[in-house]
């Protein structure tokens, strides 16, 4: 059978797995990411992975989903803000040449974006936008049945538009992103701010609120009412036939569903409102399967 291997080079774990075409994974190995010896350490440990997981499997080649922004076409790291030393490196080159592979890379959203089409919740759609939730939000938008890659591969940042005036400062600098206002992080900072629990996160919230914990109920209905903006602002945008939505945050979809759907059926114009919000079904598994779909035919 023709199999890749898929690497998901993360900020705190680096992942890879021999996939099959069919998206079934084969052999699968981790380790703690070498985050601050540069990209030669990171490299290396590909390496020692690949050489775990490759033997046996007739591997045709190797995808990579890093951190970005990232050049996918000229197999560039622009820039890896969780990773140390990582500048402008030309990591598909530099991969091939340890690995004695062809390598593609894109980034770590895309890459979940594709396996989520390919073999996750947006199965045979032609249109479908994914968003990751978690510290941060990021996207990857499947349109006309192809990656949306723009240029520079720049296109869906879509935790970076703005849905606010509130002076709420984002990680790129900017004021009211929808990332600053909706991904973990914030909901874990408005609910420690209500002074009831002390330091808490988005995942003590949930807990909260499936416990009955009626202030911490208000708390996922305003993160619901954030995520529902910033949802109807990519309806309007891509004219997806779903979104699906995955990263830790999407633990808490089925509470916040009746509030994310309220807010879309007041901010949506009607042509739009009928799209389903869809929870990621692939979890950790979408980044090295997407990734190792960058090498698959
Ligand atoms: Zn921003």
């Amino acid at each position: 059978m023709t199999v890749a291997i898929g690497i998901d080079l993360g900020g705190t774990e680096l992942r890879a797995a021999v996939v099959g075409a069919d998206g079934g994974v084969l052999a699968h190995a981790r380790t703690a990411t070498a985050a601050l010896e540069g990209p030669e350490a990171v490299i290396a440990q590909m390496a020692d992975l690949v050489g775990r997981i490759a033997p046996g499997h007739a591997v045709i080649g190797v995808g990579i989903g890093s951190p970005g922004p990232l050049d996918a076409a000229a197999g560039v790291v622009v820039q890896a803000s969780t990773l140390h030393g990582w500048d402008d490196v030309p990591l598909a080159a530099l991969a091939e040449a340890r690995l004695g592979l062809p390598v593609r890379i894109d980034n770590d959203a895309n890459v979940a974006a594709l396996a989520e089409w390919r073999f996750g919740a947006g199965r045979g759609l032609r249109h479908m936008v994914y968003v990751t939730v978690s510290t941060g939000i990021g996207g990857g938008v499947i349109i006309d049945g192809k990656l949306l890659h723009g240029r520079g591969s720049l296109a869906a940042e879509i935790g970076h538009m703005a849905i606010t005036d509130t002076p709420i400062r984002c990680s790129c600098g900017a004021l009211g992103c929808w990332e600053a206002l909706a991904a973990g992080p914030a909901l874990g900072q408005r609910a420690t701010e209500t002074g009831c629990w002390g330091p808490v996160t988005a995942r003590d919230v949930s807990r909260l609120a499936e416990a009955g914990d009626a202030t911490a109920a208000r708390l996922l209905a305003e993160e619901a009412r954030w995520l529902g903006i910033g949802f109807a602002n990519l309806l309007h945008l891509y004219a997806p036939e779903m979104i699906v939505v995955g990263g830790g945050v999407s633990e808490c979809l089925p509470a916040m569903r009746a509030d994310i759907e309220a807010v879309i059926r007041r901010q949506a114009m009607p042509a739009y409102r009928d799209v389903p919000i869809v929870a990621a079904a692939l979890g950790h598994r979408a980044g090295v399967i997407g990734a190792a779909l960058l090498a698959l035919p």
